[in-house]
Order: C-alpha cells, then structure tokens, then sequence
C-alpha cells in the first residue's frame, strides 16, 4: 500500500489495464566519451555496448540510448584535417545505425561544450568552460539542437522522441521548450527525483520532484501539468552511502580504480566546493545506475526493499563493466521485473491509456 503512495495514484490509473506487466524496467545509457580525457571509441562506446546488447538479447530487452550528438557534430567538423577522426566518425555512425535497427531507442542528449572542442594531436581538447546551454545565446540554443538532432536523425530514420539533458543541467526548460517542440521530442528523462547538484559549472536542484513512475508536465520538468504537453520519465533515485564518495575520492588520489568498468578515460572532476559538501553528506541522492562505481546499490537492500511499478536504471557504456550486467540481472530477479521497455516505450503506453 506504501508503494502505492510512493509512485503515485497517476502510475496506478496508467496501468491499470497492464498490471500483468508490472513492475516495468526502463533501461537507459548516455552514450558518450569522457569529457577530460576522453578515451577511444572502442573502450568507451563499441566493446561495452556489446556487453550490454548481449545481455539485452538474453533479457529480450530493448534499451535507449542518449546519444551525445555534439560529439558526432564536433567529429565531423574536425574530421577534414585527421583522418583517423573521420575513421571513427564512421565507426560510430554504423554503430549508432546498428542500435537503431536492432530496435533499441535512440534519443537525444546534449553535450553544449563540444561547440568549444578542438581535436588536436589525437586528442580531444576540452575548453571545459559553457558545460550547460545557458550559458550559451537564443540564436546558439536553436542551432545546437537543429544540428544536433540532424546528425543523429541522419542514423535512426528521423525518429528521435526522447531527450536527456547532459548532466542532467534541463533548466531552465523554457529555452529549450520551443525547441523540443519543434522537433518533435515530447519525452524528457533528464529528471532524478531528490538529488541536487551546486558545482560551479554545472547544476540542478531536483528536491521538489515527485518521486513517481513518471508525470506530465509543460513549462518545468519538476513541475507536474496535468495538462502538460511533455511527459517526464525519472530515472529512479537511489541514497548513495557515504562510503561511495570516499571511496571515489581515493581512487582520484591514489589513481587507481577499484571498479571493472570498460571505458578508458578520464571524469572531469567536480569542484572543490562541490566534493567537500559530499564527503560531509549533502547531496547523497543519486541516479539508480548500472555504472560500474555505483551498480552496488542495485543490490543494497534499501534501494529494492521499496515497491515500485517502474524502475529505470540508468548508466553509460564508458562506465559499464562485467559486474554491472551481473547486478542488474540479480536486481531484476529481486525485484521481480515482467518486462522491459524504452523511455518512450513507457510514454506511448501512458498516452495510451
Ligand atoms: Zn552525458
């Protein structure tokens, strides 16, 4: 009855005539490099997306991707002068084109600091300021997301419906609402219910978020409309312990990783500021994710001792390792997910019903 509560009378009324499917798995990847070193195609995008495919095809499960479109945009603006660039850029458009036609979902997600980027000595350079679009003009705005949008219609038959905001920086939503509407993109994900984030460069405040399966909404993604035009569908939070954090903050001193993850690459760190309030506690809600640093709390019993209709974890090839697949499967038998769909999967079923 709790659970009830906790997900909403909404979620209730949408399924009803589906309770056989329930609870509903929502799986979704931000397909990207790293933004400080940004590590290869192969390590980042191509051998860890194998991973996670076979084990999808296992699960008959269909997962959307968020592709990072500035990096294909950027790769094709620098590709004349290095050809290794343009070798890749084709790798990565065939293999954006082999998600698509194996059925999963390919949404947009947005990188602004790639407009800043120059490739140069084989290697990304990250300018590493203009992180979010507001710090970018109206006129830079729209261009970005026409670009964008164009370059990965380009590889799934122009159906791009879903859009996650990069670093889940979606406010202020008014500068992208038109623009969303213009391309016909009326699902976001970009929302987890609880967390917040005050670096310097980059930020977000979800506290006022309902902590539900999903809801609709019109001039703010926290904000529910029951009118709205748009559909938010959260990833699902989940309470880091404090462990997590120092745990990462002595991977960054002593340079090692203790965690499997594929990618090759390198994070940008986040402020000074910004750590100190996390190792102190502040700001312990995260993303439910299949990341190799965090896939932990998939099992943690405070994370699947709460009953919920839907789930969607999330996470991004480049931090996928061989224990992820592994936890999902084990959290997926514990909480006894039916079936599984894609974040605009679950938004057709909502409008359908
Ligand atoms: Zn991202």
């Amino acid at each position: 009855m709790n659970g009830a509560k906790l997900n909403g009378a909404s979620a209730e009324i949408a399924y009803s005539r589906r309770k056989e499917d329930l609870p509903l798995l929502v799986v979704s990847q931000d397909y990207e490099l790293f933004f400080q070193d940004s590590g290869s195609i192969e390590k980042c995008l191509l051998e860890p997306c194998d991973l996670l495919l076979r084990f999808a095809e296992k699960q008959d499960m269909r997962v959307t991707f968020f592709v990072d479109a500035g990096m294909l945009v950027a790769m094709e603006r620098e590709a004349p002068s290095a050809p290794a660039l343009r070798k890749s850029l084709d790798t990565v458009r065939s293999h954006i084109e082999s998600l698509a036609s194996a059925g999963h979902e390919i949404g947009l997600h947005v990188h602004p600091h790639w407009e800043d980027s120059v490739w140069t000595e084989d290697a990304w350079q990250f300018a590493g300021s203009r992180y979010q679009l507001r710090d970018f003009s109206e006129a830079e705005v729209s261009v970005i997301f026409d670009s964008y949008s164009a370059a990965l219609k380009d590889l799934c038959d122009g159906n791009i419906r879903s859009y996650r905001a990069g670093g889940f920086c979606i406010e202020p939503f008014d500068r992208i609402a038109g623009k969303l509407r213009e391309l016909g993109i009326t699902v976001d994900s970009s929302v987890v219910p609880g967390a917040v984030l005050k670096d310097d460069d980059k930020g977000f405040d979800f506290r006022d978020a309902p902590d539900e399966a999903w809801w609709r909404f019109s001039e703010s993604p926290v904000r529910p409309d029951p009118d709205g035009d748009f559909i938010e569908i959260p990833v699902t939070p989940s309470r880091l312990p404090l462990s997590h954090y120092w745990g990462r903050l002595a991977e960054r001193l002593i340079g090692h990783r203790t965690t499997d993850m594929i990618g090759d690459g390198r994070s940008k760190a986040l402020g000074k500021r910004e750590v100190v309030r996390r190792l102190m506690g502040a700001g312990r809600v995260s993303e439910l994710s299949i990341d190799a640093p965090k896939a932990e709390q998939l099992l943690a019993n405070r994370t699947n001792a709460r009953f919920r209709k839907v789930w969607q974890v999330m996470g991004h090839p480049k931090l996928l390792g061989e224990s992820s697949l592994k936890r999902l499967e084990r959290f997926m038998q514990r909480t006894a997910i039916k079936r599984a769909t894609t974040v605009s999967g679950l938004a057709d079923r909502i409008r359908a019903s």
